[in-house]
């Protein structure tokens, strides 16, 4: 079931996610539709509150459904270590058309539960590290918007409320 992805600045977008304690058919669920979503949006990622549900969720593919080895699902993610910096363009599905360079950690590595409740730990760079990065930010209620210079987030906001005012967000 493809859910309806929630724009800015819709409030579950500033709130922390509750942490999951219960792996059942209800998650699973949830970790079905949000791949759909992702997939009928053209997204590489997407978090739980994303989708109006405030739980530590997260789904990415950066194949986009063409390859289902890269499809990553992680449940109540912790950042464990962070090296280097890396700035590069980002996007996101509650921003449509918005892109903006933004400074990331180059690599991480994280420690997740999947959708069975198992714990597993990864490490990512490049494109997979950026993305670890935005998708663990929206649990913690972090919008990319507030990872952009003062200069840059007045700009884009500014396009928002336009957008916004023209009926086309
Ligand atoms: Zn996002």
């Amino acid at each position: 079931m493809i859910l309806k992805i929630v724009k800015y600045p819709e409030p579950i977008l500033q709130q922390p996610g509750e942490p999951v304690t219960e792996f059942n058919d209800e998650l699973r669920k949830l970790v079905e539709d949000m791949f759909e979503t992702t997939y009928a949006s053209q997204g590489i990622g997407l978090a739980a509150p994303q989708v109006g549900a405030s739980k530590r969720v997260t789904v990415i593919d950066l194949s986009m459904g063409k390859d289902p080895a890269q499809k990553i699902v992680l449940v109540n993610p912790e950042i464990v270590s962070s090296e280097g910096k890396q700035y590069e363009e980002e996007g996101c599905l509650s921003f449509p058309e918005i892109r903006e360079k933004v400074v990331r950690a180059a690599k991480v590595s994280i420690r997740a539960q999947d959708e069975q409740g198992k714990w597993f730990e990864m490490d990512a760079d490049e494109l997979l590290s950026r993305c670890f990065q935005h998708e663990i930010d929206h649990l913690d209620g972090i919008i990319f918007l507030f990872r952009m210079s003062a200069l840059k987030r007045n700009l884009n906001l500014r396009k928002i409320r336009k957008m916004q005012s023209e009926g086309t967000w």
